[in-house]
């Protein structure tokens, strides 16, 4: 009877193994991102969830159930990662009174909105560098395939310091303001700083944000100024490094910039005023940098509209915002590694890839910025062996925008196929 069971269930897993139904896409250029090649005419199978084979020229399918799909006029690479995104909101003249108003559930609720648009402007993959914690649960309910959206990694939410960019009661009435500790991501001390850590940990985080230097867009005077002591960095880093995780700092000024790498920080997000020094500093260390021009340029043109952001936070605005994209060039020509990120949320969800844009227009080559967002994310996030190139035995992100793409950048942003863990999301070509 065992014996018979067992055949049973060997026959059912066979059964399901041949079930899984094979897809095949015709490709007219392919970025694999395993290298800087562009390849010509190939076939990419897709089993399921993985890739199976990538074949020279056009191949028929074998199988008569299988699928083809026809991308010849098209340019097909890995799903774009965004290493930096806030998926619970999105800007807006209503964003700072949206904390009174909205409950967790609203969050959510409009969240599935920007997760969905960001899957279908070819995203797969994010990393949620802070939001309430609703980005855990966003995670979840994409991972389990209640909602459409791209994989998300996130950070919970952010650890700063008092009256710190992300201290969650900043500006507030001071009967509001309360105490928060490290349960909200507000730390003091070496001790508070591992206790928040550890709290991350529990809450379900994938990496840790901290926030070392003050923020454009915080209810607070200071934009740049260093907001951690080199003992608590060190404290951050440590706690981290024992759950494994991946290590973000928020950073605009040079002080809190340089202590952050120092400290052994895994990216530098923004590193708007980053001078020579920290550059090399970030060469020597590994230390990758983040861009997120696109969010420099959208509070620039946003600050000039009277109304959209308090008025604290409108010379912030204007000083950091036209910054970061010559600060990217520079650190990108000295040798500094890049990976793709853009804060959207601080601009409209779905709008990542006009990123690319910025990043070419000062001198990265179009082929390098894509490697930037797809095989360079997984290295930093320790996920190679499934995600960021189109390798047989990895999981099945692709992605096709216009055959002429990588002649005009801005084509990033017309993506007309998704497919992401081998289901096709989107399939737009004609
Ligand atoms: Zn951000």
């Amino acid at each position: 009877m065992k014996r018979l069971l067992a055949i049973t269930f060997l026959l059912g897993t066979c059964f399901t193994f041949l079930q899984a139904q094979k897809t095949y896409l015709h490709c007219g250029q392919l970025i694999t991102a395993e290298n800087e090649k562009v390849q010509k005419e190939k076939t990419i199978v897709i089993e399921g969830k993985k890739i199976m084979d990538i074949q020279n020229g056009y191949t028929d399918p074998s199988e008569a159930d299988a699928t083809v799909i026809d991308l010849k006029e098209q340019l097909v690479m890995p799903g774009l990662h965004d290493m930096h995104v806030h998926i619970e909101h999105q800007s807006s003249p209503k964003r700072y009174e949206e904390g009174f108003r909205l409950n967790e559930a609203d969050v959510a609720l409009k969240a599935t909105t920007y997760c969905r648009k960001t899957l279908m402007a070819g995203f797969t993959s994010v990393r949620d560098l802070g939001g309430s914690g609703v980005n855990v649960s966003l995670g979840n309910a994409i991972a389990k395939g209640h909602i459409v959206g791209p994989r998300i990694l996130t950070a919970e939410k952010a650890i700063a310091t008092t009256g710190g960019h992300a201290d969650p009661t900043n500006g507030l009435r001071k009967d509001l303001v309360g105490d928060p500790g490290p349960k909200e991501g507000v730390i003091n001390s070496p001790e508070e700083a591992r206790k928040a850590v550890r709290q991350r940990y529990k809450n379900g985080a994938d990496c840790i944000k901290i926030t070392a230097t003050g923020g454009v867009l915080s209810v607070a005077k200071d934009g740049q100024g260093p907001q951690f002591s080199d003992a608590e960095l060190e404290a951050i880093v440590e706690a981290a490094n024992e759950y494994g995780y991946v290590t973000a700092a928020h950073a605009h000024g040079v002080e809190g910039m340089k202590r952050a790498v120092k400290a052994g920080i895994t990216t530098i997000e923004h590193g708007t005023k980053m001078n020579e020094e920290i550059m090399d500093l970030m060469i020597k260390k590994g230390t990758y940098l983040v861009p997120t021009i696109s969010a420099g340029k959208y509070v620039e043109k946003k600050a000039k509209i009277k109304g959209f952001f308090p008025e604290v936070v409108v010379p912030k605005a204007l000083e950091m915002g036209p910054l970061i994209q010559e600060t990217f060039g520079k650190a990108y020509k000295r040798g500094v590694k890049i990976c793709f990120g853009t804060d959207a949320g601080v601009f409209p969800h779905g709008e990542n890839a006009y990123e690319f844009v910025y990043m070419t227009e000062v001198g990265m080559p179009a082929i390098e910025a894509i490697i930037s967002a797809t095989r360079v994310p997984t290295e930093v996030m320790g996920t190679t062996d499934k995600l960021g190139t189109i390798t047989a035995g990895k999981l099945a992100d692709i992605i096709a925008v216009p055959d002429n793409t990588l002649e005009d950048m801005t084509q990033m942003g017309n993506v007309l196929f998704v497919m992401k863990d081998g289901v096709v999301y989107k399939s737009e070509m004609n």
